[in-house]
């Protein structure tokens, strides 16, 4: 974040100082600020280019740096805060920020709000007094909080209608006689009609646009996690998995540190901020399986191994009518899908109606027939006798039975393990249900040869 800037430091506490030639000045003109970008490298005015009144502002280590009014020269030109937040990093951003937050403060109370007398520097702490009626004043910070709300392995991943353009997580400002957790809560419930448990602290951010400080919480989806969102606040607003997840441009901010933490734990976050309800009971896996729609290659009775082509319209239709099915199971947090087309072209109408992911993995396309690939099915009565032969080669280049089980108990070995937990959709093949079914089950050698499994058909397996 902007403000890490160790071994350095911001020394914030006002001192009664006077300006040396070396101290830098900071100059605002409609919120812009005066400022070099000359070979990438953030630098202001020193105190000898101007020698105007002065105010003291704080210093970086020994850098004192005061606000000041001054012009445009050489390299030196105005700058808004959004450019220099886009084009900088480093420990003179986090001055920027800071001495931006601390001028709009001056520019807002030049006058009492009591009697409109002038209101000028203390001289003995950062505050302002008034000099008619000694009204005495404190630099406004507003409290703000934002939420990485998580549900499911998942984070919800928002982006604002207006400001900032890149994704975010749920914010907004805390009100009078409101705690930092009924923040959380309200701010949620307005943008994404969701309610949340476990409330966890996270981190700060002491800078931003807004005069505030932004406060970070993790918690978790209470209930119903179906987003209702407010249009009017939001653009967007997504469930994502760790992998789905797209960083901010720059690593400045809270909520980018935030989102990153969720990917890179891959959502299990460190015990501390972690606001996930622990299961009762360790949840168990559940694969299910399914071979692809009506092909083509099926209607003409052809022998289809890893020779593609394409769905029928009764395989699309078969294919939606599995969507309608898998929709009656929210728990299926992805697909795993064979290379093949005709599995891809199934798991891509199942993933848009169920909104999941689909993961391709080459382990699950079709057994590898050799020189029976697209032949007609009947005439080619040794085909059925080199089936049964599980430790003989197809001919020419193909696969025997026992390689085929070899990387299809692989693939489900690693499901098993990644997706540990959650219920898992692998769309694929025939011949690849078969041997899945020898994983799960016990088989004669006749019962094996007689498994069938209809396009579209479903089954499911749990560990
Ligand atoms: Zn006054």
């Amino acid at each position: 974040m902007i403000q890490d800037i160790l071994p350095s430091r911001l020394h914030n506490h006002w001192q009664p100082r006077t300006p040396l030639p070396e101290s830098y000045i900071m100059c605002f003109r409609d919120g812009k600020l005066l400022a070099s970008l000359k070979d990438g490298e953030l630098r202001f005015p020193k105190f000898h280019e101007s020698r105007r009144d002065a105010v003291y502002l704080f210093s970086v280590d020994d850098a004192a740096f005061f606000l000041c009014d001054a012009d445009e020269t050489g390299d030196f030109q105005f700058y808004e805060m959004r450019e220099l937040r886009d084009r900088c990093a480093g420990k003179y951003l986090y001055a920027a920020f800071t001495a931006y937050h601390l001028q709009l403060w001056y520019a807002e109370n030049r006058y009492c709000g009591i009697c409109r007398g002038d209101m000028l520097h203390d001289g003995k702490e950062s505050a302002l007094v008034c000099q008619s009626c000694g009204h005495k004043i404190y630099p406004r910070i507003n409290p703000a909080v934002i939420v990485g709300v998580v549900s499911k392995g998942r984070i919800l991943i928002t982006r604002y209608r207006r400001g900032y353009a890149h994704n975010a997580l749920v914010a907004g400002f805390t009100e009078i006689g409101e705690t930092l957790e009924e923040t959380v809560a309200r701010e949620v419930m307005e943008e994404t009609g969701l309610r949340v448990r476990n409330i966890r602290y996270y981190k700060s951010q002491p800078w931003g646009m807004a005069q505030d400080i932004l406060m970070g919480y993790f918690c978790e989806a209470d209930g119903s996690d179906e987003i209702k969102m407010d249009d009017s606040e939001l653009k967007s607003a997504v469930w994502c998995r760790p992998d789905e997840i797209e960083l901010q441009p720059q690593q400045h901010s809270l909520t980018n540190e935030m989102m990153m933490l969720f990917r890179d734990t891959n959502g299990h976050l460190p015990p501390e901020y972690n606001p996930v309800t622990p299961d009762a009971a360790p949840r168990k896996t559940r694969i299910c399986f399914t071979r692809h729609g009506e092909t083509t290659m099926n209607v003409a009775d052809h022998i289809s191994g890893v020779t593609d082509c394409d769905l029928t319209a009764n395989g699309i239709a078969q294919a939606e009518q599995l969507a309608d099915i898998c929709a009656q199971h929210p728990e299926i947090s992805v697909i795993i899908c064979s290379p093949l087309k005709r599995a891809q072209k199934t798991a891509a109408i199942i993933a848009e109606k169920i909104r999941v992911p689909v993961v391709t993995d080459e382990r699950l396309r079709e057994w590898n027939y050799g020189s029976y690939e697209d032949q007609p099915r009947g005439e080619t009565p040794v085909f059925q006798a080199a089936k049964r032969e599980f430790g003989v080669r197809m001919p020419d280049g193909g696969e025997s039975l026992l390689q085929l089980a070899h990387r299809v108990y692989s693939c489900i070995d690693d499901i098993r393990r990644k997706y540990a937990g959650e219920t898992v959709l692998c769309v694929c093949h025939g011949g690849v249900c078969r041997v899945a079914e020898t994983y799960f089950k016990d088989m004669s050698t006749d019962a094996f040869s007689h498994f069938f499994m209809g396009n579209c058909e479903l089954r499911q397996y749990e560990i």
